[in-house]
């Protein structure tokens, strides 16, 4: 995510934010349990559930701009990691369900009001541990944007010709049923149909589309492993554009008209990206690449939306080049938590100052010490310090990228060797493909490969201590 205005205020807060009970209890003689209706994540409690292991996503989806109207059905394969006599999903109460099968048959289902975000499915007979099952949702309702603990709006946001959808960090399940925690990647598979001259674009490759009495139906496919927050499909009328980099990755731009000519110098660059980041992180996780430009200025960032990056207005270089890095360092090795948010934003934030070294430009030691010329009592430049935002309202604070940035490039300059520190970024990326990594892991995964080096105290300063670092 990059945010295009400066500070965004953290004005709300969450309230209520540890106060969700698990329902789950000890198991009866081991017999099948109520899977817990959380992944257990404090920054946001009410996200993901217990019990089960999401494999795959089939959406398939009807959108009405005008009346705002969504119709969908959800195809979700998973595998039992309990024995279960009950399970959620996430799926807000904006979205009303019809009917719930799970494998077949009708399953009784339930949206309490108190638990705000649960879709809680008992299944005509319980689910042996280990077992595959495939639950299919029926739904339809007006999706409604979600309003962050940062102020920030995110989801389903409705636009002139049909609606941006950014999910990061709550805002899937205010569109499609699923487990929304990072931690359980799956892949998808996405259908939507608009009116004819309406564009859907979704992740990965379009496999084909279907025009029918007025309206058209556009499939996509990503089938690799991806979190939730990472899942889109935005509609209005776009331009699409298709290509292959010329190490071979192939992409489709789609671009809202009315930014096309301010994106065209920009988006020249979007293949020589792709494959600089390949040959800085190892090979392209995904089967597509591109980016999508609408005109969305009230969502006021851009967020890296898997194989296909999404801006709400024409990017510059430098934030397109934050988004293309993230498919490598967020997308494909992404957070495991919530306060782990470093692994994907500082990453992503020193690959553009890398991608400018890299071209020419301004150096990522340039950008380091004009950062560093901040003031020691500019404390909202500095804090919080990016290993801990200490919570959901500062999740995306310019702290996280900036300094988060700096501790990186310091770190390269502590490890003295360039082929050295790219190296260990390029086999992190490689040890943790589709997976999700804390920011321990990446100071235990650097203290092993150097062990010379006093990393404990360099880490505790640039990640953790507050107020301007100094004396690493
Ligand atoms: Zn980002």
């Amino acid at each position: 995510m990059t945010a295009n205005w400066a500070g965004r205020a953290a004005t709300v807060v969450l309230a209520g934010a540890t106060s969700v009970a698990l329902l789950a209890g000890p198991a009866l003689a081991a017999g099948p349990v109520v899977g817990a209706p959380t992944a257990g994540d404090p920054y946001f409690p009410l996200q993901g559930n217990g019990g089960y292991d999401v494999g795959h996503y089939g959406l398939t989806l009807d959108y009405r701009p005008g009346s705002g109207q969504l119709t969908g059905m959800a195809t979700i394969d998973a595998t039992a990691t309990q024995s279960l006599r009950r399970f959620d999903l996430d799926l807000r109460r904006t979205m009303t369900v019809s009917s719930v099968t799970v494998d077949g048959r009708r399953a009784a289902f339930a949206q309490p009001a108190d638990l705000r975000q649960e879709l809680v499915i008992t299944p005509a007979a319980p689910l042996a541990k280990g077992a595959g099952f495939t639950v299919v949702v029926r739904y339809s309702g007006m999706p409604r944007p979600v309003t962050d603990p940062d102020g920030s709006i995110e989801g389903w946001v409705p636009t002139e010709d049909g609606a941006f959808v950014v999910n990061e960090p709550q805002g899937s399940p205010s569109w499609y049923p699923c487990n929304d925690t990072p931690r359980d990647k799956a892949g998808f598979d996405i259908t939507m149909t608009v009116p004819d001259g309406v564009t859907a674009v979704a992740n990965g490759v379009l496999v084909d589309t279907v025009t029918a009495g007025g309206r058209t139906t556009y499939r996509w496919s990503q089938p690799r492993p991806m979190s939730t927050y990472l899942a889109f499909v935005t509609t209005g009328v776009f331009r699409i554009s298709t290509g292959t980099t010329p190490a071979g990755i192939p992409y489709l731009n789609a671009v809202d008209p009315s930014q096309a000519a301010k994106s065209r110098p920009v988006l020249a660059k979007l293949p020589a990206m792709f494959d600089f980041f390949q040959s800085l992180y190892g090979k392209y996780p995904w089967n597509s690449g591109g980016a999508l430009v609408d005109n969305a200025p009230e969502v006021g960032y851009a967020l890296e939306t898997v194989t296909r990056p999404e801006f709400d207005r024409a990017p510059d270089e430098l934030t397109l080049a934050h988004e293309i890095a993230h498919q490598w360092v967020g997308d494909d090795v992404t957070l495991a938590r919530w306060r782990d948010i470093w692994i994907n934003e500082g990453f992503a934030e020193w690959s553009s100052w890398y991608w400018s070294e890299h071209t020419g430009q301004a150096t990522a030691q340039q950008i380091f010490q004009r950062l560093y010329a901040t003031p020691a009592k500019d404390t909202g430049f500095w804090n919080p310090p990016p290993g801990n935002p200490g919570s959901a309202a500062d999740l995306f604070a310019g702290s996280i990228y900036d300094r988060g940035a700096m501790t990186l490039q310091a770190l390269r300059v502590e490890i003295g060797d360039d082929s050295a520190f790219l190296g260990l970024l390029h086999d992190w990326v490689q040890a943790h493909r589709y997976g999700n990594a804390t920011v321990d892991d990446f100071v235990t995964f650097t203290e092993k490969r150097f062990p010379q080096l006093d990393l404990a105290h360099f880490f505790s300063v640039w990640l953790y201590q507050p107020g301007k670092p100094t004396g690493w």
